[in-house]
């Protein structure tokens, strides 16, 4: 069988293929490129993990209490030694990101603190969690208080009205990385290293976290190596690998961590105390390959863009341009693209392929949203996966894929499904 076949077998037709392949010829260099990143990050990680001296006694299960747990504190070395931080916090007990962001600021900030945005509206979930969509048990009803400063309309920070907003009150300023459901784009590590040292620039006692939320791995550093205080992020999302099928990190100073530890478990207890109920061999073999999936997940990204660039459709970032996290937009300028679109991801996943997406009242959002997803860990989207609001200008966001060759097959079906839709004409 020839590839042409197997793409037939799998659904998609040979004009779709076909095209998909002349894309593909122009991107070479840039492959070349990517697989020098994830090369790099793979020496990065293992080194940390010879470094820890992990070896077998590390993958064993500890129950109750978990004091002494040496695979869960070995990996801890691991994941500050590959941020380049003093201290990091892995745990199954950790949730979700949001779990860990919540984590990080609530230990962080207290009665009479201000938190700072510099770079808008945090993620969706998050506004619940500081209290600007009022919830039980937000910071605003500890009584923290927040303060935003937007974006500049090209998406450039706002310095004068980020120093007009700093204050005595102000104890940490939050940076989010990706840009989420937003259309702004996202940041390079470089651009928040400036920011945080302009920030610090006007008050040097002031912590930064940054929410690392799909950029682990994509540049050669993390922002937690351009000073940082912390650096947040979801195992079911880049370092996970794809095998982590729970969990959050925190990596950051001694001090901020430490607080991050005494606020998840108990004050007194933090850091030596947490089980892991045996879950430790996949956070170890998902950061292992963690660099490897996201230089798949960023291959499916930039095909992706440039495919549906190529046929109109507005994309986000553009097809040329660099990547800073894993997630690609896509406006499909209509409901009928969106279910498309999400259609052929869905019908290329190996689990779940039969089913076809349609949207949904989702917990938390005033618009009705689109997922596609068939994943091995639910809700995990390092793994193949489509979503998105049914509102103009009707965007999926695209993310993952665990080898490039499903990311490529799933992009070749959403837009075999667009062409059989009649939503979309291929180029002759
Ligand atoms: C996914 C994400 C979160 C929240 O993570 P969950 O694991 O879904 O709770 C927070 N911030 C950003 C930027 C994200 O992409």
């Amino acid at each position: 069988m020839n590839l042409l076949q197997t793409y037939e077998a799998n659904g998609v037709s040979r004009p779709v293929y076909e095209y998909g392949e002349s894309v593909l010829d122009a991107l070479r260099d840039r492959f070349d490129a990517i697989d020098r990143m994830a090369e790099l990050n793979q020496g990065k990680v293992i080194r940390a993990m010879q470094d820890a001296r992990v070896d077998a006694a590390c993958f064993a299960a500890t129950t109750g209490y978990g004091y002494d747990d040496v695979g869960r504190d070995r990996l801890e070395e691991v994941y500050a030694s590959v941020f380049g931080t003093e201290a990091a916090l892995v745990r199954p007990q950790i949730t979700c990101g949001t779990h860990a962001l919540t984590v990080a600021l609530s230990a962080n900030l207290l009665p009479g603190d201000e938190l700072l945005s510099p770079v808008g509206l945090p993620y969706d979930t998050l506004q619940e969690v500081i209290g600007i969509r009022p919830s039980p048990c937000s910071l605003a009803e500890y009584g923290v208080r927040y303060r935003q400063v937007d974006l500049l309309p090209d998406g450039g920070f706002d310095y004068p009205a980020i120093r007009a907003a700093i204050h005595e009150k102000t104890k940490l300023i939050t940076i989010q990385r990706s840009k989420g459901y937003a259309t702004r784009p996202s940041f390079s590590v470089a651009q928040i290293g400036e920011l945080i040292s302009f920030c610090k620039g006007v008050k040097p006692d002031v912590l930064v976290m940054v929410d690392n939320c799909y950029g682990e791995f994509v540049e050669e550093l993390e922002p937690s190596q351009v000073c940082a205080d912390l650096c947040v992020g979801s195992l079911i999302k880049n370092p996970g690998g794809g095998l982590a099928p729970i969990g959050g990190y925190i990596v950051g100073t001694k001090a901020c961590v430490e607080r991050c530890a005494y606020r998840l478990s108990a004050p007194g207890l933090g850091q030596e105390v947490g089980a892991n109920l045996g879950i430790l061999p996949s956070f170890y073999q998902g950061l292992f390959l963690a660099p490897t999936v996201v230089a798949g997940a960023l291959k499916g990204a930039i095909f992706a863009a440039c495919l549906y660039e190529r046929l109109g459709f507005r994309v986000v970032p553009g097809g040329a341009e660099e990547r800073h996290d894993i997630i690609q937009a896509v406006e499909l300028g209509s409901e009928a693209g969106m279910r498309a679109f999400c259609k052929g991801i869905q019908a290329a996943a190996p689990v779940d392929s039969y089913v076809e997406p349609i949207p949904w009242a989702m917990p938390g959002y005033d618009d009705e949203v689109i997922m596609a997803a068939g994943a091995f860990v639910q809700g995990s989207s390092i793994e193949l996966s489509a979503d998105g609001p049914i509102r103009p200008p009707y965007a999926v966001y695209f993310q993952g894929g665990l080898t490039w060759y499903h990311a490529k097959l799933g992009i070749l079906r959403s837009l075999q499904s667009m062409v059989d839709a009649g939503l979309t004409v291929l180029p002759n």
